[in-house]
């Protein structure tokens, strides 16, 4: 979008047959399913970019905010699970904790305001290409410093402001969204519950997908050419320059390729060996990857009684990381996420019925922790997932009420041309952020940029979406375009955090 606004002829090869990635729609009979994201957060971000290009994302879809954000069901093991439904508004979730532990509703208030200086500092570097420390001095990172503690996770942040268990777990799970453990995820990500409580979660009409699909037309109306189920073979050069791609048995020539697949998948499988030099497969494999996810998307028969997110958490939830990260084993009792969104939208299952999402997260498929045979595995995961469902979920009759069915496990993610199956791309290690994720433009070879989950700011839509930006804001410097944003002068948007409290 934003580089067909400033003026370049854009095509867009996509290997599926519809749009979307890990982000698409999925169909079974009359149901359909987000293939991946449920949570949108932070809209505004894409707000602004369909701005600057002319567009108002209200146009094209439908966004309702959260309330309750989502339901969590926190195993204790000496007694019945705690519900706590989660609420953006500040002062009731105060008492909702205080409930638990009266020094966690005072602390929360706390944990916000510290967030919001916090995101507020950070905010400049999400929204600039990072090539070295030299550069983030230059974005003003030394104000972010205080809060990049590398030697602190999300969890030992936390644990010095609650007290209770339940606390911290309600505030520390969302380090699942980069497909970390709370217990190794660096402690800068506790902006991740922060940005839910202060900026909503929302839902938009027919799920994620629909924002992919705005997206599509968007680019649509504006010239771009999409070819769908037209994989890239490989990426062209002329010597170290770029000159097209190799699709549908072609060589299409483009100045510029912008490579929003699976980065360290397209690195390996669209650019020759010789002119990576120090870029090995075995290199690329050896760096850190997220979980992956096995995915049940179910037709159901009738209404589910649970609200649209619920977040089931073991009383064993250390344990259930230490399989995922570092025994490559299943777990007894997974941490569970199901989504049914037919709880707020009649648009995803046939009236009555219901179109449910079940994540469970497991082991990437990295060859050196995990020897899973997926395939072998595929019924015994898909036992787990309807236990669960019967069990802390509560939900009875699932068995018989099940109309449609797709599985997904880390295979057929890797199927889908994804690294190890790691579904959240790269992990967000301290020594794999900023100038360590895939560049938004290649040092070496001419014409080569990459957008997406394995570069900076990282996995997530909101983030994504950020990566865009500060990659076609370089092409458009490079060709001596004025990039959308830029274009719109005094109008320009205001940085990130505070567009959202305006
Ligand atoms: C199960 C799951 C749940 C998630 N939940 C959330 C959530 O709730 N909220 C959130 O913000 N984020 C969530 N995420 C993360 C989010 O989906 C990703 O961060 C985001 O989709 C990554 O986008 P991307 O553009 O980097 O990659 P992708 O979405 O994978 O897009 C890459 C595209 O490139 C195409 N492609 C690949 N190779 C080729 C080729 N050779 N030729 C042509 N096309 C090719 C692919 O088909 C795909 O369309 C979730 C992810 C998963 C998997």
């Amino acid at each position: 979008m934003q580089l067909a606004a400033a003026g370049f002829d854009v095509t867009v090869y996509e290997a599926q047959p519809v749009v979307g990635g890990r982000s698409r729609r999925l169909t079974a009979g009359p149901y359909s399913f987000d293939c991946g994201p449920t949570f949108f957060l932070m809209p505004y971000v894409l707000e602004e970019i369909f701005s600057a290009c002319g567009f108002r994302l209200s146009d094209f879809a439908s966004l309702r905010r959260l309330d309750p954000m989502y339901r969590l069901i926190i195993g204790n093991c000496d007694g019945a699970p705690t519900v706590l439904d989660t609420t953006q508004d500040v002062a009731h979730m105060a008492e909702r904790l205080a409930r638990i532990d009266p020094r966690d509703g005072a602390a929360f208030r706390s944990f916000m305001d510290e967030n919001r200086r916090k995101l507020a500092r950070l905010t400049p570097v999400l929204k600039q290409r990072v090539r070295s420390l030299l550069d983030l001095m230059s974005i003003d990172g030394i104000a972010a410093a205080p809060y990049v503690r590398p030697w602190e996770s999300v969890h030992q942040c936390l644990s010095k402001t609650f007290s209770d268990r339940r606390t911290r777990l309600a505030l520390c799970f969302q380090a699942k969204y980069l497909g970390m453990s709370p217990y190794e995820c660096p402690s800068l990500f506790s902006i991740l519950p922060f940005i839910e409580y202060e900026y909503g979660i929302w839902h938009p009409e027919g799920g994620c997908n629909r924002i992919m699909s705005a997206m599509a037309d968007a680019c649509t109306r504006m010239g771009v050419r999409i070819e769908t189920s037209c994989a890239v073979d490989r990426i062209a050069f002329d010597g170290r320059k770029v000159v097209g791609v190799h699709a549908a048995g072609s060589l299409r020539r483009h100045d510029r390729v912008v490579v929003n697949a699976d980065g360290t998948w397209a690195m390996k499988n669209l650019i020759p060996q010789e002119l990576r030099g120090r870029d090995t497969d075995a290199a690329i494999d050896a760096r850190r990857y997220s979980c992956s996810t096995f995915m049940m998307y179910l037709g159901v028969r009738g209404e589910v009684d649970l609200p649209h997110h619920t977040i089931y958490m073991s009383d064993r939830y250390e344990e259930t990381f230490r399989d995922i990260s570092q025994l490559g084993r299943l777990s007894e009792d997974p941490s569970t996420y199901v989504h049914n969104p037919s709880a707020i939208d009649p648009t995803l299952a046939p009236a009555g019925n219901s179109a449910l999402y079940v994540l469970l997260p497991v082991t990437n498929n990295d060859p050196r922790q995990c020897s899973i045979d997926w395939d072998r595995e595929r019924p015994r995961l898909r036992e787990d997932a309807l236990r669960q469902l019967e069990g802390p979920f509560g939900i009875r009759d699932i068995r018989r009420r099940i109309e449609e069915e797709i599985l997904l496990t880390p295979l057929d993610w890797q199927r889908e041309r994804i690294n190890h199956g790691a579904t959240f791309n790269l992990a967000h290690t301290f020594d794999q952020m900023l100038h360590r994720r895939i560049p938004h433009t290649h040092p070496k070879l001419a014409g080569l940029h990459f957008v997406g989950g394995a570069t900076h700011p990282g996995s997530g839509l909101p983030v994504i979406f950020l990566s865009s930006t500060i990659a076609s804001r370089h092409i458009c410097e490079l060709e001596g375009k004025t990039h959308p944003f830029d274009a719109m002068g005094s109008a320009a948007p205001l940085p990130v955090a505070l567009a959202a409290v305006r």
